[in-house]
């Protein structure tokens, strides 16, 4: 019973604590000169988001795209021919993601339309998609000279343009074509032999890894391979 009315005595002090200090704010607010609490919509909505993360304005492809500019911000800028943003559905549920442009696309601004490009197509065909509603784009935006590796550098300066360009897109699924794409996109230095054939996360989005298809060109015997990973890749797309 002591023990309830020191409780009682302690729960009441708190209280009592609280009240005082609440009202020495009040006084202590009216005295600099506040006069009440505006307790508009917007305010109660301020209040309400206070504590949140912000997410910053992710824009549209285009205001990327404009961003983006006639971009100088790596050294790729100084061979290329034109920019290869990326093309497709802004509404895309699959985005394919390459490596850098080649020659053909550096020429026509246009990711994927060399040989390997043609392969792509077939690929996308065979899934019972078109090059029209899927996004195509790649981790580097301009082409690396005599088809390079793009230095660490390069990856970093131009992957946040895609990184926005796939926030702004929101797909169910992203396909990652080769190692660099799989590896930058997944931050890991695992092969791409280990990566593929299996989702991975990329903040939320199923990524799956395949073999590059100028790779292919050069390993007919890794198609077989592909079309696992693409048939994994369809059972989900279609999945009602
Ligand atoms: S590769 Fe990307 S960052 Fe580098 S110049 Fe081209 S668009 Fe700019």
């Amino acid at each position: 019973m002591s023990e309830q009315i020191e409780n009682g005595t302690s729960s009441r002090k708190t209280f009592e604590d609280i009240t005082e200090e609440t009202i020495n704010y009040f006084k202590f607010i009216s005295d600099i000169g506040w006069s009440g609490f505006e307790c508009s919509s917007q305010n109660i909505e301020t209040l309400n988001t206070w504590g949140e993360i912000s997410q910053p304005v992710l824009g549209t492809l285009e205001s990327i795209k404009t961003d983006l500019g006639n971009c100088c911000r790596c050294k790729l800028s100084e061979n290329r021919t034109k920019i290869v943003f990326g093309k497709g559905s802004p509404n895309a549920r699959l985005v394919f993601v390459g490596e850098g442009p080649g020659y053909h696309e550096d020429q026509q601004g246009e990711p994927f339309v060399g040989p390997s490009g043609q392969l792509l197509t077939k690929i996308i065909h065979a899934i019972k998609l078109t090059r029209e509603s899927v996004y195509i784009c790649n981790i580097v935006k301009c082409r690396p000279p005599g088809n390079r590796n793009p230095l660490p550098e390069e990856i970093k300066t131009c992957v946040p343009f895609l990184e926005r360009q796939i926030r702004v897109i929101k797909p169910e699924f992203i396909c990652a074509l080769g190692a660099f794409a799989a590896q930058t996109l997944l931050n890991t230095n695992t092969p791409i032999s280990r990566l593929r054939g299996r989702f991975h996360d990329y903040n939320g989005i199923k990524l799956m890894p395949t073999y590059h298809p100028s790779y292919l060109l050069k390993n007919p015997d890794k198609k077989r391979d592909v079309w696992e990973d693409m048939k994994k890749l369809m059972v989900r797309y279609f999945k009602k």
